[in-house]
């Protein structure tokens, strides 16, 4: 299958070619002609799907007909990096239509987004908390809207943005396309769903999909070892760029530290840093001045980092959702990477939850000299599914498969916290309750993580 059936300006024809993409994905197979048709859309995927592109390129051309310098297509994102991923990606594939799209959010000055609004921009990608400012201040008028899309409308729930939302709905026309994207189907985005789409058709991409391109391992860890096991980890192992997810904000940035020390090209991106700080540590990041990364979840949706290599969760993540999100900063567009879990003796039941979930187990390592404590032995997984021991003096990578990769798992599901909006993660140290019947061990067998 080719772009060439979906008969494409010669104008859009040319951002395909400037993205170098050959064939369509799944999710643009199936959207595309709906949104040429003027449907509304129901989708249910995540980034990493070709997500963007399968409702950005149809709206492009849609939009070459018709007025210019006012705003005809409005795309609502949860996180400015998801924005300005969107933005972005947009100017890529419009760059020969003449369409101009803003980037619309926080934490930086107003003034140049209201010269760029006075100017005249067909699309704008926005965060709800600055559009409704504008919107208020009315320097942006949303009536001539043709075209809207919100995208990761779980993660826009998520971050408790859905009054927002509402707020801004009112000021669009009734009559308008409406896509909405999101990777889960809690209750209130299935209203919202409802409220806002008419006769929409659904396209769902398979959760199973982008996380076949991730070999995914878990290595259980004490707490006070994990920068130990990081660092003999990334010795011993091959990486190119390196996303490593952190808990908290100061984690991350003290994480970044150490590695500096280690020699580490390494630099930090989380929520108490300047949208410019940000900027700056990303496109430090894309382009290899930084050969590492340490995020908080903040960073898990819209970056978008071709060849990173290893995503690396040095603290679990809280939901299945964001674990799948993080992993999927791997794997992207065809490729292949690892994702390495740091798990601890508490971490066992969203361990289970994320096992459950992808369907599959992780490969387990477990490494010599970082004792976990066992506190429940039940010896139950098939034997196919048990853990790699790795001794004193072995390194404590990963076992390949006989195709070059470690056991790789499926990946599903969208949601997690943001700090933008939460203002912070859990304090260092913050455990989770309530654990399953999932134990540890840390005996000669080498299983860890055993479901009970
Ligand atoms: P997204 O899900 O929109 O975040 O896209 C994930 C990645 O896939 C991005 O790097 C896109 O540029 C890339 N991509 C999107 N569509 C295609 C395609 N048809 N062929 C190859 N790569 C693509």
């Amino acid at each position: 299958m080719s772009f060439n059936k979906f008969a494409f300006d010669p104008k859009i024809v040319a951002g395909i070619e400037a993205s170098k993409y050959q064939t369509p994905t799944p999710i643009q197979e199936q959207a595309i002609p709906a949104v040429l048709t003027g449907s509304d859309i129901m989708g249910l995927a995540q980034t990493g799907t070709g997500k963007t592109a399968a409702f950005v390129l149809p709206i492009l051309q849609r939009l070459l007909t018709g007025p210019r310098g006012m705003t005809r297509t409005l795309i609502v994102a949860p996180t400015r990096e998801l924005a300005e991923q969107i933005h972005s990606d947009i100017t890529r594939l419009a760059r020969q239509t003449g369409l101009r799209s803003l980037a619309v959010y926080g934490g930086v000055g107003k003034l140049p987004q209201v010269k760029k609004i006075r100017a005249g921009v067909e699309i704008i990608v926005a965060c709800p908390g600055r559009l409704l400012d504008h919107l208020r201040e009315g320097v942006l008028s949303l009536a001539k809207v043709e075209h809207l899309v919100l995208d990761e409308a779980d993660h826009m729930f998520d971050m408790g943005f859905l009054p927002d939302l509402r707020r801004i709905l009112k000021y669009l026309p009734a009559k308008r396309q409406a896509l909405l994207f999101s990777a889960t189907m809690p209750g209130e985005i299935r209203h919202l769903a409802e409220e806002i789409l008419d006769n929409p058709v659904t396209v769902q991409i398979a959760h199973s999909r982008p996380t076949a391109t991730v070999a995914q391992v878990l290595y259980a860890v004490e707490q006070s070892q994990k920068t130990t096991l990081l660092k003999d980890l990334m010795a011993k192992t091959e990486m190119s760029a390196t996303l490593i997810f952190t808990r908290t904000k100061h984690r991350a940035v003290n994480l970044a530290r150490q590695l500096q020390s280690a020699g580490y090209t390494a630099t930090s991106l989380q929520g108490n840093l300047s949208q410019n700080k940000r900027q700056q540590a990303l496109n430090g990041f894309k382009s290899g001045e930084y050969k590492v990364l340490v995020a908080t979840d903040i960073a898990a949706r819209g970056i978008d980092v071709s060849g990173i290599s290893h995503v690396i969760n040095f603290d679990v993540p809280d939901t299945v959702e964001a674990y799948t999100h993080r992993i999927g900063r791997t794997g992207r567009a065809a490729c292949t990477g690892e994702a390495f879990t740091f798990a601890c003796r508490d971490d066992r039941q969203i361990i289970s939850q994320i096992e459950r979930t992808m369907g599959e187990k992780m490969t387990r390592i477990h490494t010599e000299g970082l004792p976990v404590e066992v506190d429940e032995v039940r010896d139950s997984a098939p034997r196919s599914e048990r853990g790699v021991r790795h001794g004193a003096g072995n390194s404590a990578r990963p076992p390949r498969r006989d195709n070059g990769r470690p056991r790789g798992g499926n990946r599903t599901g969208s949601r997690e916290r943001d700090e933008q909006q939460a203002g912070g993660n859990r304090p260092a140290g913050g455990r989770r309750k309530n654990h399953g019947r999932a134990a540890v061990l840390n005996s000669g067998s080498g299983n860890l993580f055993l479901n009970s």
